[in-house]
């Protein structure tokens, strides 16, 4: 796949020069503390920085964790947080920076499965483009690996983006035959 990058996960889970803001992100949005039994309550940790998981937010100590060795740029950075918790909750996906270079990427955090409408989706809900080599890739079977609301709404915006390339293609081709068009005039009046 041309729009995927090979990195080592390794390096990007040591939290060294990487930054996973859909990890961080997720943490942050529980706000349970039942799993803490500290006395006063103001000491008490919210149940995900506490035991690392939270039952009522379905969060597991592998959400959001990177664990395929392929990252996808992003043309943009500094998501708003509520879409970047909803590219975590509804994709296997997550947002990560290298924090060396600034630039942010798109990872899964699952695999032994096409998941081309996870990251299309992702895409989406932070981009609202897809990148040109995915578009054409992504997996079309109805509900293969996002719920139907997830997937209806996938299908709408590719629908979309793929008829305005089909626009620009037309128009590009127009422009061809135009200039061919010319030259065959260009040509045609020197032999007169
Ligand atoms: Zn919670």
């Amino acid at each position: 796949m041309g729009y995927s990058i090979s990195q080592d996960m390794e390096k990007v889970n040591s939290g060294e020069g990487w930054d996973n803001h859909g990890r961080r992100i997720l943490e942050d949005s529980c706000g349970h503390t039942g799993y803490d039994k500290s006395e006063k309550p103001e000491n008490k940790s919210t149940n995900v920085i506490y035991s690392g998981y939270c039952e009522n937010c379905d969060i597991s100590e592998d959400s959001a964790i990177p664990i395929m060795n392929y990252i996808y740029p992003l043309e943009l950075k500094n998501f708003e947080d509520s879409k970047i918790l909803k590219v975590v909750k509804e994709t296997n996906c997550t947002i990560i920076e290298n924090t060396e270079t600034g630039e942010w990427f798109l990872t899964l955090c699952g695999g032994g499965m096409d998941l081309s409408q996870d990251i299309a989706f992702a895409f989406q809900i932070l981009e609202t483009w897809i990148p040109q080599d995915l578009l054409g890739s992504v997996c079309k079977q109805a509900n293969f690996s996002l719920g139907s609301k997830n997937y209806k709404s996938l299908a709408r915006g590719i629908i979309k983006q793929i008829k305005m390339e089909a626009n620009r293609h037309k128009q590009n081709a127009k422009e061809w035959k135009e200039s061919l068009k010319n030259l065959r005039e260009k040509e045609k009046a020197k032999e007169e």
